[in-house]
């Protein structure tokens, strides 16, 4: 096994249903089943989880407080946790959410020693609630929890694209794939993998990023059992 703990950003999206909107339990389901084929290689597995599929912060909060919106969608990031959390038990799975936002009544509160412990027992620790911080995104809360974490890789799960393209592959065929990418690269050409904040801190970090199609049956695992698979990138 090449990787022994990661981090896995997963994209709000991949909750719902084909009108990519709200929380659709089999889509839910589906995904859950990916993190258990991961789960069985004995890999410790945390998850950061987005809300596009609930509430877009900038985008869909024109003409309100950015702020307040941001908070919306941290709210939001908490509802696909529990969501997650509930079709990962199903299957058997033991999970813990811990919100950066205090919601006690139904996540435990962000505790990085505590996470660290679930983590180290075999439990799914889901992080919700982003950073906790407005103006910043989860793909940002992907890079510090995975920091904090002391993970050897943030895996960023894509749908239907296997990895960084010179250009959007859906749109342009003559786009090119890169196999592997350095941090400054990514940043330089302005490619689309996660925004640049979050880059920014993995490269401080030297924290490595895979970009890969979680939806590609086996690229999940065999990305943990070292296979080269997706885009690395890295220093
Ligand atoms: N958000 C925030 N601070 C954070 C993480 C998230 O304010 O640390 C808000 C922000 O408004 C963002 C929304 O939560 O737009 C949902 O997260 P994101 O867009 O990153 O989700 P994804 O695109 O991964 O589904």
């Amino acid at each position: 096994m090449k990787y022994k703990r990661v981090l896995l950003k997963l994209s709000g999206e991949f909750l719902a249903g084909p009108d990519g909107k709200g929380i659709s339990p089999d889509a839910t389901r589906a995904l859950a089943e990916e993190i258990q084929k991961a789960k069985r290689t004995g890999v410790q597995l945390a998850v950061v989880v987005g809300a596009g599929n609930l509430w877009r912060g900038a985008r869909q909060g024109v003409g309100m407080d950015r702020a307040t919106a941001d908070y919306i969608g941290m709210l939001a990031t908490s509802m696909n946790a529990l969501a997650l959390q509930d079709a990962l038990e199903s299957l058997g799975l033991e999970t813990r959410v811990q919100t950066a936002l205090t919601m006690a009544e139904v996540a435990e509160p962000y505790i990085r020693r505590r996470a660290l412990r679930h983590l180290e027992k075999g439990r799914v620790v889901i992080f919700g609630a982003g950073t906790g911080n407005p103006f910043f995104s989860t793909d940002t809360a992907a890079a510090l929890r995975g920091l904090e974490m002391g993970v050897d890789v943030v895996l960023m799960a894509k749908n239907q694209v296997d990895g960084v393209y010179s250009d959007d592959p859906r749109k342009n065929p003559n786009a090119v794939k890169y196999d592997e990418l350095t941090y400054m690269e990514v940043l330089s050409k302005g490619l689309q993998v996660m925004d640049a904040t979050a880059v920014s801190l993995c490269m401080e970090g030297k924290l490595p990023i895979v970009v890969f199609d979680i939806f590609k049956p086996g690229a999940l695992v065999g990305i943990i059992q070292g296979e080269r698979i997706g885009t690395l990138i890295h220093s």
